[in-house]
């Protein structure tokens, strides 16, 4: 499919939770956000039945992410049941891999093939001054499981105020060489403000080339990272909601939107 630019729109983000077990401080409030009523949370039958249309529609590629997707309950049920559908060829997870110690093996088994994993420093006390409330070594551990595991590809995504010659970003440069995990710097974005950049070494913030439409866990289709445009999927129907979406597609983005924290990754 394509939008009113001629861009090829084959990749679907979904965010399955707002809730995360962490408090980055760049990314939430300390005492978290206005959480998403449970009840309006889409159920896995709803997002499978989103995902399988938009792969109908030309979808190929898929990412779960959140809040953390690894907080949601039974998430390696979402994951068998949309690796099993034919046309997906790319099928990855953003994750901080606090959890993953327990769910590395069982997403690998369930048919997830690529990861990229949130890390922003290896140095036990600023992890925790970060995250607010996570410990480094919980974090090493699920790097170490996704590793065991055999996943196709993992990345590792690090959030810098600038450069990525500041130490943490060096620091993780290097635990990524030491394991032969590509790391991609991510300069940290304003939320207030909506001040945005694109991604070293990645695709994020590449306008002229975005092929990505965002679902978020309450089932609006965000076609714009950058922009607050979106479309209810339950008010208008899956496949008039993705017209809508690949319509409304903004040639480029103007400010982070204010759902970022709960859609991004
Ligand atoms: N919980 C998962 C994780 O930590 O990877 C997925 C969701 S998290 C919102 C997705 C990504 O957004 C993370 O890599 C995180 O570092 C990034 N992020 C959050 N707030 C940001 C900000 N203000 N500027 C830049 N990146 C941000």
């Amino acid at each position: 499919m394509f939008d009113s630019f001629d861009r090829r729109i084959n990749y679907l983000r979904i965010s399955v939770t707002d809730r995360c077990n962490l408090r980055c401080e760049y990314c939430m409030p300390a005492d978290g956000i206005e959480l998403i009523p449970r009840a309006r949370i889409l159920k896995f039958i709803e997002i499978a039945e989103i995902t399988r249309i938009a792969v109908d529609m030309g979808v190929t590629k898929v990412r779960i992410t959140g809040g953390e997707p690894l907080v949601r309950r039974r998430i390696v049920e979402l994951v068998k049941t949309i690796a099993n559908m034919d046309g997906i060829e790319d099928f990855g997870m953003t994750t901080n891999a606090i959890a993953l110690p327990q769910f590395a093996q069982p997403l690998f088994d369930a048919g997830l093939h690529r990861l990229n994993i949130s890390l922003d420093t290896v140095d036990p006390q600023r992890y925790r001054e970060l995250t607010r409330c996570g410990e480094l070594a919980d974090a090493v551990a699920g790097i170490d499981a996704a590793v065991a595991a055999g996943f196709e590809s993992i990345k590792l995504n690090c959030v810098i105020e600038e450069s990525s010659d500041e130490s943490d970003a060096r620091g993780v440069a290097a635990f990524g060489a030491e394991r032969g995990l590509p790391v991609r710097f991510i300069r940290k974005m304003n939320l207030a403000t909506g001040e945005f950049w694109q991604v070293e070494g990645g695709e994020g913030g590449k306008c002229s080339t975005c092929n990505r439409l965002r679902l978020s866990s309450d089932g609006k289709l965000y076609p714009c990272l950058f922009s607050d445009l979106c479309y209810d999927v339950r008010e208008l129907g899956i496949e008039k909601a993705i017209h809508r979406a690949l319509d409304g597609k903004p040639q480029s983005g103007h400010r982070a939107t204010r759902e970022f924290n709960t859609l991004g990754g």
